[in-house]
């Protein structure tokens, strides 16, 4: 790249480091013409394109910040918010596309914090999926308990099949 002191169109690079989480790499660069140095930081690309059309980074602390409303007065920590951030993250880095729309990030919010608490996982559904009366909460209720009490019969068959005597 082009040496942000003089605009020479090359630059060397003297050293390269990766962030601790291995999802950045840092360069230090050296200008050939004026000698100055600069910092360069590599990231895979992962933009969001918001409903007015603009794009932005993708950010963490944005899907934190988020969630965190939905979470206020339910027992989750800090920790728990950042984890979901970053498995929302991997899910649409996993889809492998450097752009994605800002409902996929809605949707790929919804399973990881059913599993955080269901109480945040309905207030944010309720704003994300414009609920506007309790018959949508109501659907939203039954369709949570109709998949744990299949979870509980799943548990149970499990449990029971392992309590089995072998022969
Ligand atoms: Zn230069």
């Amino acid at each position: 790249m082009h040496c942000p002191f003089c605009r020479h169109t090359d630059s060397r690079v003297v050293d390269s480091r990766t962030s601790d989480d291995g999802s950045s790499i840092r360069r230090r660069r050296q200008c050939p013409s004026c000698h100055r140095r600069f910092t360069t930081v590599e990231t895979a690309s992962l933009s969001v394109v918001k409903r007015s059309g603009a794009t932005e980074p993708f950010s963490r602390e944005k899907i934190a910040n988020g969630v965190r409303k939905a979470c206020q007065g339910r027992p989750v920590s800090e920790d728990d918010l950042a984890l979901l951030a970053q498995k929302v993250e991997e899910t649409l880095r996993s889809a492998g596309s450097a752009e994605i729309d800002a409902y996929e990030i809605g949707l790929a919010i919804l399973g990881p914090l059913r599993e955080l608490d269901e109480v945040a996982y309905l207030r944010f559904a309720s704003v994300y999926q414009a609920f506007d009366s309790l018959d949508d909460f109501e659907a939203a209720i039954t369709v949570l308990r109709a998949e744990r009490e299949q979870q509980g019969a799943a548990d149970a068959a499990a449990g029971a099949s392992a309590d089995e005597p072998a022969r």
